[in-house]
């Protein structure tokens, strides 16, 4: 006799079994079952905020899109310089840039008060900047998996002071589409 997926429940109790992608649960359960849930933690959304975003047409929570993003633009390769050996540039896509913006003042969360940056507490400040390093090459490698590039060349990085404590941080760089070459001439 069927059960329910979820309970094991016996139909009559919470009322027939509802079939739902090829399992059987009770009215109950198939609520719970029908709802989307996120595809890497299973977690419905409000629970860890907000709403599910779509990537490659699954959807996910908030924090698990952020992996599976990261993971799906982990193939970008990123240069300052302009080729890669033993690859060749098939296409230009576009000069895309990202900016960060850094309050120093969130220093006193970490350090207790802030001074000066260039200061005593300047390891901070620098653990912040490498941290704010590496959001702006994961959104540039992002920026380039989604418009179909697979490495970004030419990355240059800037600062800019704005008022109040803040540093922005500007990363830009040219998306491509590397090819392998087949044949490669050198070091042989
Ligand atoms: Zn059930
Ligand atoms: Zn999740």
């Amino acid at each position: 006799m069927s059960k329910c997926h979820t309970c094991g429940c016996l139909p009559g109790f919470f009322g027939p079994l509802v079939e739902f992608q090829e399992k059987k649960y009770c009215s109950k359960c198939a609520e719970k079952a029908m709802l989307p849930k996120c595809y890497t933690c299973g977690s419905v959304p409000g629970f860890l905020g907000g709403p599910l975003v779509e990537f490659q047409s699954k959807e996910y929570c908030r924090k698990c899109a952020e992996g599976a993003i990261d993971e799906a633009s982990s193939v970008v390769m990123v240069t300052t310089t302009h080729n890669f050996d033993g690859y060749r540039v098939q296409r230009y896509i576009e000069i895309e840039s990202v900016e960060i913006v850094i309050g120093t003042g969130i220093f006193s969360e970490i350090t207790g008060e802030f001074s000066d940056f260039f200061g005593s507490r300047s390891s901070a400040f620098e653990k912040k900047l490498t941290r704010a390093k590496e959001v702006a090459f994961k959104k540039l490698k992002y920026q380039a998996f989604m418009k179909g590039g697979n490495a970004v060349i030419g990355i240059d990085m800037d600062y800019t002071e704005f008022s109040g404590n803040r540093i922005g941080l500007i990363v830009n760089g040219t998306i491509v589409e590397l090819e392998k070459c087949s044949q490669n001439t050198r070091g042989k």
